[in-house]
């Protein structure tokens, strides 16, 4: 039988732990705390102090999180899938946009700065501008929006010692797909989805039926991965701008929140996917089954919901990963399908109004 270990304790290793489970493996999860959602369900968890034993007992190590504690890192050992360099690649938002820049990937102009050199490359790349902790940032976290030297002053408690300084994008929408590659170097890669997002952070999303921008975005994907000689799953999020450019913002080795919709929508989840690959078996299907989508519960408990009005509606499934209620905090998603797109904007429209009582006009 085999043992997979999994860096981080999160909803991303609770459903790949889940969906492990139909192909008969054990899992490891190290985390800090035994209560975390894949720790809960994991056959064995383990604190960071015991890194070494956690190694020892896995044939194979993922992660599902890419801040993991340095000590750890350092000490870690055995078959790392995707390996410590793609990962020490996405540790460093500098050093990830860098990397893409100079292999001639489509990215946003950027600069790299420290505090002292913050205005300075503010003034080069003008405003308004986006400013980025170098590392620990995700869901919008880490992350200021710099309209004129006037809001320098936001930047004052600004996390970390260096930055990454983006121009603003004005895009018309975020795309992003969900790629796996096997260590014989067999690609595929997911549908193609529209992300939205509030505050930084996604709120919904659901595949996309631009089919040129597909073309496009699955061609960068591949590449991407073939580059990296990633074994694993490669996310990238992507601004689509009002000439239909396609620029990187980030990508992130590991299952994302835009491919939740896997679970239901295509032949074979992200999580089994990750699974197959990084224990030497073909990838499965990509294949879309249905028009699908996704809406994400941020910041409400199970007892806000109306799970009945919620379930309801013909083709939704909700996922809950049983962490505790903190404002914005991701703490679940509904997956729908739906026989075509006209449907599925319906039903993810009904979902979004009961889950945050406001009406919502889907992009
Ligand atoms: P990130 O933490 O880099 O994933 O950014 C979170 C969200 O902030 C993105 O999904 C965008 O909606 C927005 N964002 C990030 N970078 C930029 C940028 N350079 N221009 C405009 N919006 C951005």
């Amino acid at each position: 039988m085999k043992t997979v270990g999994i860096l981080g304790g999160g909803q991303l290793g609770w459903m790949t732990i889940l969906e492990g489970r139909k192909l008969g493996y054990r899992f490891l999860v190290l985390d800090e705390s035994p209560d975390a959602p894949a720790s809960r369900v994991a056959d064995r968890w383990f604190p960071p102090e015991q890194v070494e034993d956690f190694c020892r007992e896995a044939d194979v190590i993922t992660y599902e999180f890419e801040h993991i504690d340095e000590e750890v890192l350092s000490r870690l050992g055995g078959e790392v899938r995707p390996s410590l360099e793609v990962l020490e690649l996405k540790r460093s938002r500098i050093r990830e946009k860098t990397f893409l820049s100079r292999r001639g990937y489509p990215v946003c102009r950027f600069r790299e700065a420290d505090r002292e050199t913050l205005e300075e490359a503010l003034e080069e790349i003008g405003y308004p501008a986006v400013v980025k902790s170098e590392s620990l940032g995700y869901d919008g976290k880490g992350q200021y929006r710099i309209a004129s030297p006037a809001d320098l002053e936001d930047l004052k408690g600004a996390a970390g010692e260096r930055f990454l300084v983006e121009e603003f994008v004005p895009f018309t929408s975020e795309i992003s797909a969900v790629g796996v590659r096997s260590r014989s170097g067999e690609i595929k890669v997911y549908p193609v989805t529209e992300n939205v997002h509030e505050g930084g952070i996604l709120l919904y999303n659901y595949v996309s039926s631009r089919r040129e921008v597909e073309r496009a975005v699955v061609s960068i994907v591949s590449e991407l991965m073939e580059e990296l000689s990633l074994v694993g799953l490669l996310a990238v999020e992507f601004f689509l701008t009002e000439e239909e450019d396609l620029l990187i913002n980030e990508f992130a080795p590991r299952p994302h929140n835009t491919g939740h919709y896997t679970l239901d929508g295509t032949y074979t989840s992200q999580f089994e996917n990750l699974l197959r690959v990084v224990t030497d078996l073909p990838p499965g299907s990509t294949k879309l089954k249905l028009s699908a989508g996704m809406v994400n519960i941020l910041g409400l408990s199970l007892e806000d919901i109306d799970l009945r009005e919620v379930l309801s509606v013909e083709g939704a499934r909700l996922y809950w990963y049983g962490k505790k209620k903190r404002p914005r905090r991701k703490m679940g998603h509904v997956n729908v399908v739906a026989t075509d797109r006209r449907e599925l904007t319906g039903k993810m429209g009904r979902i979004l109004d009961l889950l945050y009582r406001k009406e919502f006009t889907l992009r």
